[in-house]
C-alpha cells in the first residue's frame, strides 16, 4: 500500500546470520493504558465483558479534537489536518452516536492531534484519553495521510480514540508469529521500537472478546498490514497480509454496536423517588432527561446486580463544546452500585446516562434520584 515499500530481504539460511525480513512500513504504536485490575474472583465472562467496554465512552458523547499550532515539530500543512477531518466524518457518517467537533484552542479539546515525524503514528484508547494532561498531544501522525495507507491510519487512530484495540492481536486469529522476524525487523528502521513496544502492539494476545466481535477480521481497519515472513499461520499470510484498507464491513456493524444512532425525540424523563428499570444487556446505554424541582443535592443511583458506568451530563452551552460531565461513576467488578452526587439549581435540565457493563439477565437493573 505505501508508495515507499521495498522488497523483503530473506533471512539467508547459509551464512547462520539471522537477517529476517525487513519490515518498511511503518506502525501505529498504540499508547498504553492505564491498567484495569480486576477484582479477584470474578467470573471470567464478567471479566471479559468489562474489558471489552472499559475505555469506551458515553454513546451521544461530543468529543473535541484539535491541533497543535505550535510548536512547528507538532504543526503540519492543512492538507494533513484535512485528512484527519475527513476521517473523522467518515466514522460519523455510519451514523453512530458520537460526536466529533474541531474546537481552536488544543486546550479545550479531548483529542489533541500533532504531526511530529519523529514520534510515528498513535493514540490513546477511549476514555483513556481524559488522564493526558492538556498540554500533551494523545493522538500523533508520524507520515503522509494523503496517501491510502495514510488513510487508513488517520480512521485507525481515531478507531483507537473511540476506544477499540489492535485487531491484530485478537487471539481468535490464531496468527502465529515468526516472533524472532517480526522483533528483528520492528527493532530495525523504520520503526525502530524496543522489544516491549513490539509485544504491546503485535505479539501480545488480547482477551477474545476485547477485540472487534468474536471472530477475526483480518480486513479491520483496526488490523495492520504485515509483509512477508512475519506470520507462520495461518499457512496463506506467509507472503504477507494486507487488509483491504479503509472501513471493513465489520468496523461499521461493530462501531454501531456500541454507538447505535442516537434515536429521535427526547430522552424518557426520570422523576424523583421513581424506580426505572434498565433492560439493558451489556454494552447497551440509557439515557434520561431529569429537571430539578428544587435548588438542592441530588443522588443519582442505579441498583442490582449489575456493573453500569452512570453519568449526569449537560448538553453543550455552545456548538462545538464538548459535553459537559456534571458527575461520573463506574461500578465495574465491584460488589457496590455507580452513585453521584449533583447540586443542582432549580429548572436544571441534566441528562441522566446508564452504561451497561455487564449484567447476568437484563431487567435486573434499576436507576433512581432522590
Ligand atoms: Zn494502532
Amino acid at each position: 500500500m505505501a508508495a515507499s515499500k521495498e522488497k523483503s530481504i530473506k533471512a539467508d539460511a547459509n551464512d547462520g546470520a539471522y537477517l529476517g525480513t525487513r519490515v518498511t512500513l511503518r506502525y501505529c504504536n498504540m499508547r498504553k493504558s492505564a491498567p484495569k485490575p480486576m477484582p479477584p474472583g470474578i467470573s471470567d465472562k464478567r471479566a471479559r465483558l468489562l474489558l471489552v467496554n472499559a475505555s469506551k465512552w458515553m454513546n451521544g458523547s461530543t468529543l473535541t479534537y484539535a491541533f497543535f499550532k505550535s510548536p512547528a515539530k507538532l504543526t503540519a500543512p492543512e492538507a494533513q489536518k484535512d485528512a484527519v477531518r475527513a476521517a473523522f466524518a467518515e466514522w460519523k457518517a455510519l451514523g453512530i452516536g458520537l460526536n466529533f467537533t474541531e474546537v481552536s484552542s488544543v486546550a479545550n479539546a479531548q483529542i489533541r492531534i500533532a504531526f511530529d515525524p519523529a514520534d510515528g503514528s498513535a493514540s490513546y484508547i477511549g476514555t483513556d484519553n481524559l488522564s493526558i494532561h492538556t498540554n500533551e498531544p494523545t493522538m500523533n501522525f508520524g507520515w503522509d495521510l494523503t496517501t491510502p495507507y495514510g488513510h487508513t491510519t488517520a480512521l485507525h487512530e481515531i478507531g483507537h480514540a473511540i476506544g477499540f484495540p489492535h485487531e491484530h492481536q485478537n487471539p481468535k486469529g490464531g496468527i502465529v508469529w515468526d516472533e524472532p522476524a517480526v522483533y528483528a525487523s520492528l527493532a530495525a528502521p523504520p520503526n525502530n521500537w524496543t522489544h516491549e513496544t513490539t509485544f504491546h502492539n503485535i505479539i501480545e494476545k488480547i482477551t477474545p472478546d476485547s477485540v472487534q466481535g468474536s471472530a477475526w477480521d483480518p480486513n479491520s481497519v483496526m488490523h495492520y498490514e504485515f509483509e512477508p515472513g512475519l506470520i507462520l499461520k495461518p499457512a496463506k499470510y506467509k507472503k504477507g497480509l494486507t487488509p483491504k484498507g479503509g472501513l471493513s464491513a465489520r468496523d461499521k456493524k461493530w462501531v454501531r454496536t456500541f454507538y447505535p444512532p442516537l434515536p429521535s425525540g427526547s430522552a424518557a424523563k426520570i422523576s424523583l423517588f421513581q424506580s426505572h428499570a434498565l433492560n439493558l444487556k451489556a454494552h447497551q446505554q440509557a439515557d434520561f432527561q431529569f429537571v430539578a424541582p428544587s435548588t438542592r443535592s441530588y443522588t443519582f443511583r442505579t441498583f442490582g446486580t449489575a456493573d453500569t458506568v452512570l453519568a449526569v451530563t449537560k448538553k453543550p452551552a455552545k456548538k462545538g463544546a464538548a459535553t459537559e460531565v456534571l458527575a461520573h461513576d463506574d461500578d465495574g467488578g465491584h460488589e457496590r452500585n455507580a452513585e453521584v452526587n449533583v447540586k443542582l439549581k432549580k429548572g436544571d435540565r441534566v441528562n441522566v446516562q446508564v452504561r451497561m457493563r455487564y449484567v447476568e439477565k437484563s431487567g435486573e437493573a434499576a436507576v433512581m434520584v432522590f
